[in-house]
């Protein structure tokens, strides 16, 4: 009798606690079966092939900002598009001021800020699929996924113009036009092509210097915090989705000072970074290569054939559910 009482307890106290540790992704909307490949490849589609090419400043950047926009506002959205002038680098324009944009679309909660941002401006070469309507596709499903359920704090997805060294870029002016407002912002989740590179990546932010006497010297990495990622890694075991991050022999988990997420780190904003990427087997084990046969972004193979569905769509479920986790409150810095 008694070995039974203890059995029974013991199964009792197993079944109350354990899943409060594991269950993160049973206790919110089933991502992976909300969004769809053929959704997310659509907006692909549209920006890389409808659209073609994005340079900022562009007509072409300005058409992806009204498609992005309009999405965002049919799903609820308060969205504003943000103009700002910009000088891009000297391979892309003659060291004329041009005009580019964000798109920014808001669904007021409490004053805590959750950021979701990917840049929608490309290189000339190519069409910008993989860099980076993949990123922007993907954010537009989880933006739409996360649409329909209720979460307690701001939610904010960026679309930024003039990530391709614009200077300044969209993420700069974004982080400028919050002011005092960045202290609100808990998280940032920035996407940056993840529909070419051979495996999925998340990363967490870290403050960068570069040798100025030696190009090749490995850089000093000065770690921000982690727990973003990590909520990334432990969402993406859960839905079984198969995310690593960066080597140990080189970022540890962390990456570098490009994209958009490094405006926000400068400001010790926690990030996470979604990145299809390879690390092993790279020439340079610290740029690592996109595919085993080199880069594909920036180059004229950047198009829409080459995006490969099933990242862009796993991506999209990761970005939803870690989105979700933070705006709702079931997630917060340790
Ligand atoms: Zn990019």
């Amino acid at each position: 009798m008694l070995n039974r009482r203890i059995i029974l307890a013991v199964v009792l106290i197993v079944c109350l606690v354990i899943p409060a540790q594991w269950s993160l992704a049973q206790d919110m909307p089933d991502f992976v079966t909300l969004i769809d490949a053929d959704s997310v490849m659509q907006h692909v589609e549209v920006l890389s092939v409808d659209i073609g090419a994005r340079p900022m400043g562009s007509e072409e950047e300005s058409e992806a900002a009204e498609y992005i926009a309009d999405m965002l506002s049919e799903w609820g959205y308060d969205v504003t598009i943000e103009e700002f002038e910009t000088t891009p680098p000297s391979d892309m324009g003659d060291g004329e001021l041009v005009t580019s944009r964000n798109v920014i679309a808001v669904r007021e909660g409490d004053d805590q800020i959750v950021v979701v941002g990917a840049h929608m401006d490309s290189v000339t070469d190519g069409t910008g699929a993989g860099d980076n309507a993949s990123g922007v596709a993907a954010i537009l499903a989880a933006a739409e996924a996360i649409s329909d359920y209720d979460t307690t704090h701001t939610l904010i997805f960026i679309a930024f113009g003039a990530e391709e060294s614009g200077d300044p870029t969209g993420a700069d002016m974004v982080v400028e036009s919050l002011g005092d407002e960045i202290e609100n912002v808990i998280a940032m989740i920035n996407v940056d092509s993840v529909g070419v590179g051979t495996h999925l990546n998340v990363y967490a932010g870290a403050e960068i210097e570069w040798s100025d006497e030696d190009e090749e010297a490995a850089p000093e990495i000065i770690g921000g915090p982690t727990w973003v990622r990590d909520l990334a890694l432990d969402l993406a075991a859960e839905m079984n989705l198969p995310f690593g991050t960066s080597p140990d022999d080189t970022w540890g988990g962390f990456t570098g000072d490009w994209s958009d997420h490094y405006s926000f780190v400068l400001e010790d904003i926690p990030i996470v970074y979604f990145e299809a990427w390879q690390w092993e087997g790279a020439e340079d084990a610290w740029w690592g290569q996109e595919t085993p046969d080199g880069d594909v972004m920036h180059t004229p193979g950047d198009i829409f054939e080459n995006v490969v569905p099933e990242k862009v769509e796993m991506s999209a479920e990761l970005i939803a559910a870690t989105a979700y986790a933070l705006a709702s409150g079931m997630a917060e810095a340790e």
